[in-house]
């Protein structure tokens, strides 16, 4: 049973006796389960799901301090409701549930945008990819480019990950000069790193392994991943 406390009769008094807060929501929940658990039932997941930001933050974290208190243990649904659509959407729902898995706060999440019900997933691997929490994809790092950058790196960037996005677990740094980038690499497994004009340096963790032209670059990444099978074709 999951239990929501945006609707119905008794929230509608929690509304009326604590206005539409994050205090009004956690006792609301809080009644709820006292409900569930008066007809011993606790099989339930709770969720304090708003369209704002601050407030779902706030009710979650008052929620897990409440609940904490009173020795409860009933998993989180983390979620910003109606958060609308693209880019923002994708930004708002991070914004909320991102902060509260940081804090080790939620056990399930759910990504609502106002889009096909399929593309709310990748979103929800992404934030859970960016904490660290699930490693399901290839984690890019990549540098913000300046007056020292070697090549394209957002041509190159593109490249690289077209060319290894399906790969799993893996950590792959593309980093435009070499007198910053291995040092910035935040121990990727492999480094793409512009040495000279026209040719890259190729990385395996901190060791540079081989001098390549730019033109061979992403084949010769390939390759030594593949030489320490850790290649899977897509
Ligand atoms: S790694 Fe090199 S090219 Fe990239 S931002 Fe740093 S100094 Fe500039």
């Amino acid at each position: 049973m999951r239990i929501g406390v945006n609707h119905g009769s008794l929230a509608e008094r929690m509304l009326f006796t604590y206005g539409d807060t994050p205090e009004g929501m956690v006792e609301s929940a809080l009644e709820f389960i006292r409900i569930c658990e008066s007809l011993d039932f606790g099989n339930i997941v709770i969720s304090l799901k708003a369209s704002r930001v601050p407030v779902m933050v706030a009710a979650y974290r008052l929620m897990a301090q409440r609940m904490d208190a009173l020795g409860m243990d009933y998993p989180l649904h983390l979620g910003v409701t109606e958060a609308g659509d693209g880019e923002y959407g994708r930004i708002k729902s991070t914004a909320g549930i991102a902060p509260l898995l940081a804090d080790g706060i939620g056990d399930t999440i759910r990504v609502s945008i106002t889009e096909a019900p399929e593309k709310e997933i990748p979103v929800c691997y992404s934030i859970l990819q960016a904490l660290g929490l699930r490693k399901t994809m290839v984690e890019y790092v990549a540098c913000p480019s300046c007056g020292r950058t070697l090549f394209n790196l957002e041509e190159v960037l593109h490249e690289v990950r077209e060319a290894t996005k399906h790969l799993t677990g893996l950590d792959i740094a593309v980093m435009g000069c070499i007198v910053n980038g291995p040092g910035e690499m935040a121990d990727a497994d492999y480094g793409y790193v512009g040495k000279q004009p026209g040719y890259i340096s190729l990385y395996r963790g901190r060791e540079e392994i081989k001098k390549v032209p730019e033109a061979e670059g992403v084949k010769e990444l390939i390759n030594l991943i593949k030489a320490d099978e850790r290649w899977i074709d897509p």
